[in-house]
């Protein structure tokens, strides 16, 4: 099975702009085709899932996107970085003129376009990632199982943080998790994060077992680190059945798990 990263194309490749499809309107966004090299490299297939509305109003062809697609292929081999497959949606529900007047499967957040390419590449899911800059792309990947991120700002040095966190998480073997059985205490919650960062640093998923779901615990671990999932259970729990609620919760993932228990 290969892994793959799905990409936007509009606002996430080249600067966004509305109905882009001649050469001298594609800008790339600055990183961007570095992102797409580094995948190239570590073996992933990159493909583009893209809404082109602008096909089903009228105002340019697939001829001419799929000349665009060629332009941009013919760009990045001279930059030594590749796109395995392009995927567009050229319909639209209401704006649509004749067949491409359609609600269709693959309109983002519609997962059709990422489903087809899933099969067409054998693409195993679970190791995939999907980036956007739009929600419905976020949708989109969360819809068909593919860990998103958004490009904020056509920040990449931002993106490359969250992502290469990420996969670091995905691949190493020696990582940790911290599980923290909050005795309904935020502040010693708040000090026991930062007692571990201060002792594992780096490359950590971090899973809050909370005894009641609490937006404020989160938030306060968010702020140590993005990543940071809450898992809310009962009160009061073991820490054997600590473990076992973190495990499942992480899902696939065999972490080493330590335990910080606050109290
Ligand atoms: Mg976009």
């Amino acid at each position: 099975m290969n892994k793959a990263l799905f990409l936007d194309r509009d606002g996430t490749i080249n600067e966004y702009g509305e109905y882009i499809y001649l050469p001298k309107d594609f800008v790339f966004i600055k990183g961007a085709v570095e992102f797409i090299r580094k995948f190239n490299v570590m073996g992933y297939k990159v493909i583009v899932i893209s809404n082109q509305a602008g096909i089903a109003r009228g105002y340019y062809t697939e001829k001419d996107l799929l000349a665009l697609q060629r332009w941009v292929d013919g760009r990045m081999e001279s930059q030594k970085a590749k796109i395995d497959a392009w995927y567009y949606c050229p319909h639209h529900p209401i704006y649509g003129k004749g067949k491409y007047l359609q609600d269709c499967d693959c309109r983002k957040p519609k997962t059709g376009m990422l489903d087809r390419a899933v099969k067409d590449f054998d693409i195993d899911i679970k190791g995939s990632i999907m980036v956007g800059d739009k929600e419905w792309d976020a949708e989109c990947g969360e819809r068909a199982g593919v860990k998103s991120f958004l490009l904020r700002n056509n920040d990449y040095s931002l993106l490359n943080n969250e992502v290469d966190k990420y996969l670091s998480l995905q691949n190493s073997a020696s990582k940790h998790s911290l599980l923290i059985v909050n005795k309904n205490n935020a502040a010693l919650t708040e000090n026991a994060v930062k007692d571990f960062y201060a002792k594992y640093g780096g490359l950590n998923e971090v899973v809050i077992v909370d005894n009641n779901s609490s937006d404020a615990s989160l938030e306060r671990l968010r702020s140590f680190d993005h990543m940071a999932r809450l898992l809310a259970v009962k009160r009061d729990l073991s820490e054997a059945d600590a473990i076992k609620y973190g495990r499942s919760f992480v899902g696939g993932i065999d972490l080493e798990m330590k335990v910080y228990i606050s109290e």
